[in-house]
């Protein structure tokens, strides 16, 4: 296999079971969910060497259902970042041009998939990081609903917010990955719901599909809204029924998302310390010296970057202002979904404002954040949402998002069968 894109961190050829679901098919597994006996760095020189001593509950269902896995996949390091350039292992190159990132933070899980490497990959996403290198890369990604995806054994980023979920050329091998990995697990108390058991129906028939003003407004790429548009009306031809609609809290959720996750990231980042996880730190120092030289050694700048801004974000006196803030909005996103679900069955709109940055573009940390605003409110309020490719611009892949009722996949699932037959055909 030749991996020009540093699509992996590490390849294995040990072939899956004969018999099952995914018998004789490949799936690529990014590198923060982890593998028994494989090692599992979360893309960061902190983790270098961990092997760890059990599967996740998704690793286990994949090997019971006969896939091959043949590798761990780079990302940006725990998940931070938005185009897999903050890996502590180099950036990942998108294989439809290699002058540009393949987003993230599962950039190396979608360039697997895009370049024939693997023909299915597990991402996860906590603020867009399968769907986004799913737009940029040209193939479909989908984040379940929160809680129908056993989270036991995925390396935390920031708990409430993320799920593990399905990436691959066509709707049919998400649908087929996601039955196999959406079965109950006792282990992750957040589970909720029946398992997916659904083949895919492509049809829009009937359905209501509501578009937010706000997911074309300002820093959305004309061009990229125009073909969104397009793939908008695709599927009124097929029989779906489309309205504007607006999301009002789409104002405050960017801001809501980053105050959540940075202060869960530094929360969960607390057991890298040299004892616990990591490379062992200096004895004859005191503790507190000790932990501090293996963090600066050992964490890459945006990792230390979310660390400061969460740990002030949670510290007393400043709680209330930002992360209890935070949460009343996170609220108030959740709430304008439920209202807006009273009257559609759906919600439509591009995946993400651009095209795939070119290597080196966003390294000012805030235009970073600012790309993920069409991708988050769904982790803030536990929906699912799809990403499947729609047309390109300038040679570039765009993506067309669709988000749903929370445990309803399912018709998330067929529209974007519906529009991916149609446009196939
Ligand atoms: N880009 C977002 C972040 O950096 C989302 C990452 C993700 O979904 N893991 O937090």
């Amino acid at each position: 296999m030749d991996d020009r894109f540093n699509a992996y961190l590490l390849r294995s050829d040990v072939p899956g079971r004969r018999s099952g679901p995914l018998a004789g098919r490949t799936v690529a597994i990014k590198d923060n969910i982890s593998t028994a006996g494989m090692e599992t760095t979360c893309g960061s020189r902190i983790l270098k060497g961990y092997v760890p001593p059990y599967d996740a509950h998704v690793v286990s269902l994949l090997r019971d259902a006969g896939a091959t896995i043949n590798g761990k996949t780079n990302m940006d390091e725990f998940g931070r970042g938005t185009t897999t350039e903050n890996s502590g292992f180099g950036p990942t190159l998108n294989p439809v041009d290699t002058t540009r990132v393949p987003g993230g933070s599962s950039g190396g899980s979608a360039a697997a998939v895009a370049a024939g490497l693997a023909e299915m990959a597990l991402g996860t996403d906590t603020g867009g990081s399968i769907r986004c290198p799913a737009a940029f890369c040209g193939i479909v990604g989908f984040k379940p609903t929160y809680g129908r995806v056993s989270r036991y054994g995925l390396v935390a980023y920031a708990n409430s917010l993320e799920t593990i979920g399905p990436m691959g050329r066509t709707v049919g091998d998400i649908s087929a990955l996601l039955r196999v990995i959406s079965r109950p697990d006792p282990r992750d108390s957040t589970m909720q719901g029946l398992p997916y058991e659904h083949d895919p129906v492509p049809s829009v028939r009937g359905r209501t599909i509501g578009v937010p003003a706000e997911f074309f407004g300002e820093g959305v790429d004309p061009r990229v809204a125009a073909k969104v548009r397009d793939s908008i009306e695709t599927l009124a031809a097929c029989g779906a029924k489309v309205v504007p609609v607006s999301m009002p809290t789409m104002k405050f959720a960017l801001a809501a998302y980053y105050i959540t996750c940075t202060s869960e990231a530094s929360s969960n980042l607390a057991r890298y310390d040299g004892v616990r996880f990591g490379p062992g730190a200096e004895v004859q120092r005191s503790w507190h010296d000790a932990f501090t030289a293996v963090r600066a050694e050992h964490f890459g700048e945006e990792v230390r970057r979310r660390i400061l801004l969460g740990t002030f974000a949670l510290s007393a006196g400043y709680y209330g202002r930002y992360y209890g803030k935070a949460q009343t909005a996170r609220a108030q996103v959740a709430a304008d979904f439920e209202r807006l679900f009273r009257s559609v069955d759906l919600l439509a709109g591009p995946t993400m404002p651009t095209v795939a940055f070119r290597l080196g573009e966003l390294a000012d940390p805030l235009s970073m954040y600012l790309a993920d605003i069409l991708t988050v409110p769904a982790n803030l309020a536990g929906v699912p949402a799809i990403s499947v490719p729609c047309g390109s611009v300038d040679g570039l892949p765009v993506g067309l998002q669709l988000m749903g009722r929370p445990f309803d996949d399912e018709t998330v699932i067929d529209a974007a069968a519906a529009f991916e037959a149609e446009v196939t055909a």
